[in-house]
């Protein structure tokens, strides 16, 4: 058996959580891959930091070691000490070379390189740690294990294949041999051998894509929450966890805006079939959610809400733009020549409406530009979007839910902008300004989980 336990930022951020989560992986059966985040706030330090090179070169170095030095020291002494500052100069000596490096600054991919920094130094303390408890372990960059990646800087995907083949290379003979591998999580590496990160909180994703080149019995993905809830909890502090998901409800709810799982962790495991748990690192009593293909349905109407804020709806007017779809053709090969995700598309007779990341309206907007101008009337741009994604058992089979979900949103005095319905059996997803998406969430989740749906009807 053989399970990929993953541990995120907060779970490795302090010598007790470290602790915590070593005895976690030594208290596990079988064998154990393990893959972890940046100690916590060091990839927001590492993101801040980068914008401000080369002039703060020294003070983010020094910062950086300072921070990791410290809990190391309050965690290794004598020989563990000497042995974990052995392996950490050497590479702290290389983080220092690529900042005082020029002609790496150049590179479109610098930024990935300096924010994936922090998760060499994290996956080298807890291997420590497990080192100094008698536990035979290896830290492993990306780049030792060859977990390969492709795409635009910031928004890399694995090359599932390729990194299977290197893994089993790489990684699969410490496992035959016993020994416990603490990989980096967040990025891969592009064919050239340089960091390619996989967005924000891509560590979930990393997990994933180990667990599948591995051909992982279980993934676990160890947080600071007790589970998948019904709701982000920092928002509805009496939200509750979800015993059991299936993927695609999962994926919906990742995809548009619940934290707790990166939105591209679930296919690399649904693909092989992998069950994936979200445990708590401070509660490990905690059974967690379970998230795989198949469950028993049950009589909620909404299983869980998740919102996902800071977008746009750009509208395109174009007469009679309906009998021509091949200028909505054109119009999204512009889109998708930039990569950027589309949230949702609505059409009517002459609009073709987008919902995107408020981030992606300028580049947006330069693409639509070297279109024919006779092909477009007019664009409007409404921005402060947010979308409600709102999920449950065959939702959409269950005749009148719709009605009931926007009289809560009426409730909410919030006026829907666009609505996708239809798209996936498992979901509901609408957008409302951001000024009332708390709101909305808020009253959805008070009226309808954990209620029975023949109740709410
Ligand atoms: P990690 O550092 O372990 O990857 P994250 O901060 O990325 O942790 O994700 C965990 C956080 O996700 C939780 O603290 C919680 O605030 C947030 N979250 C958002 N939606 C949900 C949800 N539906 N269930 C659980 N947590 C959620
Ligand atoms: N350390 C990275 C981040 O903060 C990846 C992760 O935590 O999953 O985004
Ligand atoms: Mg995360």
């Amino acid at each position: 058996m053989i399970t990929v336990m993953k541990f995120g930022g907060t779970s490795v951020g302090s010598p007790e959580a470290l602790q915590r989560v070593a005895k976690i992986i030594i208290d596990g059966s079988g064998s154990k891959i393990i893959v972890v985040s940046a100690m916590s706030g060091i990839t927001n330090f590492l993101v801040k930091g980068v914008d401000g090179l080369p002039d703060s070169r020294n003070d983010l170095i020094e910062e950086f070691e300072k921070k990791h030095a410290d809990v190391a020291s309050q965690l290794f002494d004598g020989e563990s000490l000497a042995e974990f500052m052995k392996d950490f100069e050497e590479r702290m000596g290389r983080f220092r070379n690529l900042l005082s490096d020029e002609a790496a600054s150049k590179d479109p991919y610098y930024k990935d390189n300096i924010t994936s920094q922090g998760e060499r130094f994290s996956s080298l303390i807890l291997s420590h740690v497990l080192r100094s408890a008698g536990v035979r372990s290896v830290a492993l960059t990306s780049e030792d294990c060859g977990i390969y990646a492709e795409g635009r800087p910031l928004s890399g995907s694995a090359d599932l294949r390729k990194s299977e083949s290197m893994m089993n290379i790489k990684v699969k003979p410490y496992i035959d041999e016993g020994v416990i591998p603490v990989i980096t999580g967040f990025y891969g590496i592009k064919n050239d051998g340089l960091p390619l990160t996989f967005g924000r909180g891509g560590s979930d994703y990393s997990a994933a894509v180990v667990a599948n080149a591995m051909n992982a019995d279980l993934l676990e993905i160890w947080t600071d929450v007790d589970g998948f809830m019904s709701a982000d909890p920092r928002i509805i502090p009496d939200a509750i966890k979800i015993e059991e998901m299936n993927f695609s409800e999962a994926a919906e709810l990742a995809y548009f805006g619940a934290k707790v799982l990166h939105p591209r962790t679930i296919e690399p495991v649904r693909i092989k079939h992998i069950p994936l748990k979200v445990r708590n690192s401070f509660k490990p009593e905690e059974p967690g959610t379970i998230i795989h293909h198949l469950r028993r349905p049950r009589d909620d109407m909404l299983r869980s809400v998740a919102m996902k804020t800071d977008l746009s709806i750009i509208a395109i007017n174009s007469a009679e733009i309906a009998y021509h779809p091949e200028m909505v053709a054109r119009i999204i090969e512009k889109i998708a020549e930039n990569e950027v995700v589309i949230y949702s598309i609505s059409t009517s007779l002459s609009t073709v409406a987008f919902l995107v990341h408020s981030n992606d309206v300028k580049s947006i907007f330069a693409k639509l530009n070297t279109l024919d101008p006779g092909d477009i009337e007019r664009i409007e741009v409404k921005n402060d979007m947010a979308l409600v994604c709102a999920v449950g058992d065959n939702l959409l089979s269950k005749c009148g839910v719709s009605a009931e979900i926007f009289t809560a949103v009426k409730e909410a005095k919030a006026n829907v902008e666009m609505i996708s319905e239809g798209a996936s059996d498992v979901s509901l997803n609408f957008v409302v300004p951001m000024s009332r998406v708390t709101d909305v969430v808020k009253i959805l989740h008070n009226k309808y989980v954990g209620s029975e749906s023949d109740e709410g009807l």
